[in-house]
């Protein structure tokens, strides 16, 4: 193993996209550094917020309720909430859940816990391999309502979600193959906070960090927990497009990067080139749940329809 480039130490990384090694104290620093710009880049914090931190379990979203503690711990006009979804699929769940619990003992934040089965009369182990769309969809739509819920039962003004550079590139990447025009401009560190009040916008700090740096961080820092849901379904869209990325990034170090950039520029472009106001449907409440949606009802209240009818 090769020397960090900034002291003595042995690296505990060598960053081929960058062409530097950096050992653990570094690489840590720099972690909290990329981060800390990224929040400052976009102004993603301000004074006077309460950020609801969704918390998966996984190593992502522990990563980012520990940098987020750190950066923003000792500020007395930020707050900090945690919040985690139950989506009813056992024990997956409950151990995740239970490390969440832990970390959030650790760091000293409150944790506020959704359940499925509370909120929707569902569990995703009953419905699982049931509907017409794959788990995760199913799933992702429900989860999202959920988040947005409790941010606004913790009175949280913004919700952090663990998205990482390689999910960015993996949606940019997405949304060209579906042609999602739409979706490609709003893309970005932060959700649109206008499109309805009832929407909790969403940041993402974790933005300009990879995966594989925040594995490795999680692991040095020993953070979160293993995140394999058991109704994942093989050959959808989303690994595929993971793993061709993984073989160009490996080719041509810093691919994922170009993408992210190119991505943002692009989407600025797209941004200023859609008629919004009359290329778009308005946002209404859903008749059935209140929620924020395009349709009459929202999509949430015609999956749990299909479930419920099957
Ligand atoms: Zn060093
Ligand atoms: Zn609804």
């Amino acid at each position: 193993m090769s020397t960090c480039t900034k002291c003595d130490e042995e690296a505990v990384i060598t960053r081929e996209y960058e062409g530097r090694s950096l050992c653990e104290k570094h690489f840590s620093i720099d972690i909290n550094k990329k981060i800390k710009r990224t929040i400052r880049k976009h102004n993603l914090v301000e004074s006077g917020d309460t950020i609801a931190v969704g918390l998966s379990g996984g190593k992502d979203s522990a990563v980012m309720l520990e940098q987020l503690v750190e950066i923003f711990g000792e500020r007395p006009d930020v707050e900090i909430v945690a919040i985690a979804v139950h989506e009813g699929i056992d024990p997956y769940r409950d151990e995740s859940i239970g490390a969440a619990e832990e970390l959030c003992e650790q760091l000293d934040v409150r944790l506020e816990v959704g359940r499925y089965e509370d909120y929707y009369d569902l569990k995703m182990d009953d419905v699982a391999d049931t509907g017409e769309l794959g788990n995760c969809t199913y799933c992702g739509i429900i989860r999202r309502d959920l988040l947005n819920k409790l941010s606004r039962e913790v009175d949280a003004n913004k919700l952090a979600i663990g998205h990482n550079l390689d999910d960015e590139a993996q949606a940019i990447m997405m949304n060209h193959l579906k042609g999602n025009m739409q979706k490609l401009a709003r893309m970005g560190a932060m959700s649109d906070s206008d499109t309805h009040e009832m929407f909790v916008p969403r940041i993402k700090p974790l933005l300009d960090v990879r995966e594989k740096e925040i594995a490795l961080y999680s692991r040095l820092h020993d953070l979160g927990v293993i995140d394999r849901c058991p109704h994942v379904q093989e050959g959808s869209l989303r690994p595929m497009v993971k793993s061709f990325l993984n073989k160009l990034e490996a080719q041509m170090p810093g691919t994922k990067n170009k993408i992210v950039s190119h991505g943002r520029d692009l989407s600025d472009i797209v941004d200023e080139s859609i008629d919004w106001e009359n290329n778009v449907d308005e946002i209404q409440e859903c008749e059935r749940c209140g929620e924020p949606c395009s349709n009459d009802v929202c999509r949430k209240c015609q999956l749990l329809e299909d479930i419920r009818s099957d």
